[in-house]
């Protein structure tokens, strides 16, 4: 198959990417999509940022086609850019042409354009648990001033109701009460990336390079020096395949990775933009425990969930909410918009649970209901999910429940919260070892003074019922850290 890309279409602060196939996109709906950055002026950018952009998004997609791809730009593409991407989606199969004879590039046309008040530091700000406590590390680490929420309107699907609701409740909920609180700057974003893909391509989606990536132009125009998505460690677990082969999960998340990445923009764009994931430390009631304790404020400002209302926190009913109002209860914390009786008389998630209780499952996994599609959490979060529930003091609650509510909660309970499992309130040191040593001395330093820093991966690991293993500095060299530009030595 042969793609021929046109030359990114720029007007203020908007580009829109366009190609023709000489096959029908099995993946996509249309052969184009956008993105908007508010306020910037794209034209200071060189064409080859853009490249970057479109090659970290759609080699995925390219390589997903079971035939040589031939991917023809208009202009030369940096050979480093096309080799990291290349090896960032294992896309062999997919050549890019033609490659220019330099390696790398300079992003900006002329002289760097920064916005009047740059700030070091920027967060991917989905408004959640995970994206606030990054917010109030890197504000006290860096201090407030010097850090930028970068947040995109990106909707699934290409509905402009869906926008308009999507811009709304993020910009009334997330960014304006987070400038309000914690003094920090916020740059919003919109992209319909997501939304152009049929169903055949939802696996082929971006993950963090929508962001990493996507956000480049205002990673540069804010002079940002350090920037962070928000994944916790326990979903990076190893596994073994039947076939003996080692799985890594979320292999371009994992630390190692990210230190390619960092390096490649240092190398690629002459500037040093590290890419990092500082909660991956903690994970669910780790982060929410830290919050709590640190900055208590934040729990009356976290958006838990993704679907309530434009002007509402929460659902109820979705398993982010239930973990926020689980960890409010194991932690005995309340928040005045949550309405916890009513969460626990009504919540889907609730009757779906009674119901499971009422069928006769029997308590067979450290006392416990096993995991299954019903709990709150993903299988990797199952030990974590039942230490919650354990948590959980029936005789001290943080409020009073109504006699349904707490009938409900003490089946759930004694569904979940038979065991303590303790360790799972502690912070992995190598965790934070991965971060780098200033960024996680810094953060060690902050959580020793609230949780347990162990040398140890916290104990039991499960996935559901099958035990796991986690080796959070594996894979030691992966692809993308193989390429030479990235050990330090000319392609
Ligand atoms: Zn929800």
């Amino acid at each position: 198959m042969d793609v021929w890309v046109e030359k990114p279409l720029i007007e203020g602060d908007s580009v829109t990417f366009q190609w023709t196939q000489s096959e029908a996109n099995h993946f996509q709906r249309e052969n184009s999509f956008s993105f908007r950055y508010e306020g910037l002026q794209l034209e200071v950018f060189s064409i080859e940022l853009f490249y970057e952009i479109f090659l970290a998004l759609q080699l995925r997609v390219f390589s997903a086609y079971h035939e040589a791809v031939t991917v023809h730009f208009p202009t030369p593409v940096p050979a480093f850019t096309a080799a990291f991407w290349s090896a960032y989606h294992n896309s062999e199969r997919v050549m890019v042409t033609p490659i220019s004879e330099f390696g790398g590039y300079r992003p900006w046309v002329g002289e760097p354009v920064l916005v009047t008040q740059p700030r070091k530091a920027a967060v991917f700000f989905g408004g959640g648990k995970d994206s606030t406590l990054a917010t109030c590390l890197f504000s006290e680490i860096y201090g407030a001033n010097d850090v930028v929420l970068i947040q995109f309107v990106g909707p699934l699907r290409n509905d402009p109701k869906l926008t308009r609701y999507l811009e709304e409740r993020q910009e009334r909920l997330m960014l304006k009460p987070a400038t309000e609180q914690f003094g920090v700057a916020t740059q919003r974003g919109w992209t319909n990336y997501q939304a152009i893909f049929r169903e055949e391509g939802y696996a082929l989606r971006p993950h963090l390079e929508l962001y990493t990536v996507g956000a480049l132009p205002t990673l540069l125009a804010w002079g940002v020096e350090i920037s962070t998505f928000t994944a916790n460690w326990t979903i990076m677990s190893t596994e073994r395949r039947r076939t003996g082969k080692w799985v890594y999960r979320y292999a371009p998340s994992r630390p190692t990775a990210l230190v390619a990445q960092s390096k490649h923009y240092r190398a690629t764009l002459g500037v040093p933009i590290t890419v990092t994931n500082v909660v991956l430390p903690f994970h669910g009631l780790a982060a929410h425990l830290l919050l709590t304790k640190r900055y208590p404020k934040t729990i009356d400002q976290i958006v838990p969930c993704t679907l309530a209302g434009v002007d509402r926190r929460s659902c109820y009913h979705c398993i982010k909410c239930v973990l926020f109002a689980l960890s409010c209860f194991a932690t005995k914390t309340t928040t005045p918009d949550f309405d916890f009786d009513y969460f626990w008389r009504e919540s889907k998630f609730v009757k779906r649970s009674m119901e499971l209780a009422e069928s006769g499952v029997e308590n067979s996994m450290f006392g416990n209901v096993p995991w299954s599609r019903a709990f709150f959490i993903g299988s990797r979060g199952y030990i974590m999910g039942c230490h919650i529930v354990a948590r959980i003091d029936l005789s001290n609650l943080p409020i009073e429940l109504t006699v349904d509510a707490l009938a409900n909660l003490t089946t759930f309970h004694a569904m979940y919260g038979n065991t303590l499992f303790p360790d799972q309130e502690a912070i992995p040191r190598i965790a934070l070892d991965l971060l780098g040593e200033e960024l996680g001395n810094r953060i060690g330093i902050i959580a020793s003074q609230h949780m347990e820093i162990v040398d140890r991966i916290p104990q039991p690991t499960f996935s559901g019922s099958t035990p796991i293993e986690y080796s959070l500095d594996e894979p030691r060299e992966p692809r993308v850290a193989m390429l030479e530009h990235i050990r330090g030595r000319n392609i």
